[in-house]
């Protein structure tokens, strides 16, 4: 796994052991078709799993509307102040995005989508060899990220998903529900975890 960005200074929220492991399932994953992240952010883990795309020649699509989760909104705990907008009076990660994208050198690899996930979903039609969700962490958002994105896993692709948290003192349950969904639907089995990251394999 080599690139040309120092990843420490790319904002956010993704562990290099994690990032690691993304970077080796989404490379496995990407001869079954094109991968896709929801949760962009600054795109640090775009960097893992685009540069798994440039290794694979495949295609990294990475999707957020770029205003922020809500444990990032000012007052909130994951603020950044740098990401606030004025002029908008909102939050806004896009350009920062950007610049990691140019720094690492995977423009070429990874194709920013910028809107609502459940907007997107509804107009996918791509089957998709690998799937990693990291958006919003409301119930009603991670429970519509999993109904609307994971039907385009195609079988033997990867489901992974991170904030997987087994114990409620440790972080919010939301990935972990949708976690305990993927497996009890039969549909998954679990093939790694690194930290609060799990990973997950399609098998019907
Ligand atoms: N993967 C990133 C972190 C993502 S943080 C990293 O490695 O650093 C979660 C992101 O999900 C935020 O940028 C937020 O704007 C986005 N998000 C939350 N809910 C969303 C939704 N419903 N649609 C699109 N993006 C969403
Ligand atoms: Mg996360």
């Amino acid at each position: 796994m080599r690139f040309s960005i120092d990843i420490d200074t790319v904002k956010g929220f993704l562990d290099a052991e994690e990032g690691a492991a993304l970077y080796r399932a989404a490379l496995a994953a990407a001869p079954l078709g094109p991968l896709l992240e929801i949760g962009s952010y600054c795109g640090k883990s775009a960097v893992y799993i685009g540069t798994a795309a440039r290794d694979a020649g495949s295609l990294l699509f990475t999707v957020d509307h770029h205003r922020g989760s809500e444990e990032m909104q000012p007052g909130w705990e994951h603020h950044d102040p740098a990401t606030w907008d004025a002029r908008a009076g909102a939050m806004e990660s896009l350009p920062f995005l950007r610049d990691t994208l140019r720094r690492a050198g995977l423009d070429e690899y990874v194709v920013p989508i910028v809107g609502r996930s459940t907007t997107i979903a509804r107009y996918w039609r791509t089957p998709l060899g690998f799937l990693f969700i990291d958006g919003g962490h409301a119930m009603t958002e991670a429970e519509a990220d999993y109904r609307g994105w994971t039907p385009h896993i195609v079988v033997g692709g990867t489901l992974a998903i991170h904030d997987v948290f087994p114990d409620p003192k440790d972080g919010g349950r939301p990935p972990f529900e949708i976690y305990k969904t993927a497996l009890t639907s039969r549909n998954f089995i679990e093939t790694g975890a690194v930290k609060s990251l799990r990973l997950l394999r399609r098998m019907a």
